[in-house]
């Protein structure tokens, strides 16, 4: 299984419906901890993106992504928008043909969480969405990395249950970063907004590889 520009629309579409459904969640969980917008956030975000995409003429995978990152940046008001921006701009920029193959694809999700880390300063244990999206990539390269043939959906599953994991352990966390990271160790006991949309990010490929 391959990742080709239709792969990436739907990806991109079953991210902005599960944004739409958890919602209401990720304004709970921000209200904890943070100012109950994330899930505003990433809905007004991700609808603005599908929105754009239906117009967007793509040559290759990357301008999907691409479109997406630049859209989130300019859409979404806080501080997860030019985040996510960045993640998908910096995965895209590596995505340079029409489709791609498992191990193509994780090395410009590396290149995206990259990016985001450089911006946000984040590292893992800092109860972010970056203790989603790093153990995820870590489970897709253990697929992919082990040789034999690679199936790109074994790895977006193993990616997707890794991202779930990480969302629950950011619970005991204290935040280090981020606006959570105010009320120090207040910020412990609640489950990071970030890491729980990022866990819908992954699903959302796992869904659709095995759609
Ligand atoms: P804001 O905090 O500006 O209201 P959101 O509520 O949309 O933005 O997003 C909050 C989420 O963004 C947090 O739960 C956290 O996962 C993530 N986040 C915040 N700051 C950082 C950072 N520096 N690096 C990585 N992720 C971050
Ligand atoms: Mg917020
Ligand atoms: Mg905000």
């Amino acid at each position: 299984m391959h990742m080709d520009i239709p792969l990436a629309r739907a990806w991109i579409r079953t991210v902005a419906a599960a944004m739409e459904e958890h919602q209401e969640q990720l304004t709970q969980l921000d209200s904890a901890i943070g100012d109950a917008d994330h899930g505003v956030n990433m809905h007004r975000g991700f609808s603005t993106v599908i929105a754009a995409l239906d117009g967007l003429e793509s040559t290759n995978v990357g301008d999907v992504l691409v479109k997406t990152g630049t859209i989130l940046i300019s859409s979404v008001g806080g501080a997860s928008g030019p985040l996510y921006g960045t993640f998908f701009r910096a995965a895209g920029r590596q995505l340079t043909t029409p489709t791609t193959d498992a191990e193509h694809l994780l090395a410009a999700l590396e290149a995206g969480l990259a990016g985001l880390q450089k911006l946000g300063g984040a590292v893992p244990g800092d109860k972010t969405m970056v203790d989603a999206i790093a153990p995820a990539l870590a489970a897709f390269a253990a697929e992919v990395r082990t040789g034999g043939s690679v199936d790109l959906t074994a790895a977006a599953v193993e990616a997707a249950a890794a991202a779930r994991r990480g969302m629950l352990a950011t619970i005991p966390l204290q935040a280090r970063k981020g606006r959570a990271s105010y009320l120090g160790a207040r910020s412990i006991g609640h489950q990071d907004p970030g890491a729980t949309s990022a866990a819908l990010v992954f699903q959302a490929l796992a869904d659709v590889l095995q759609a």
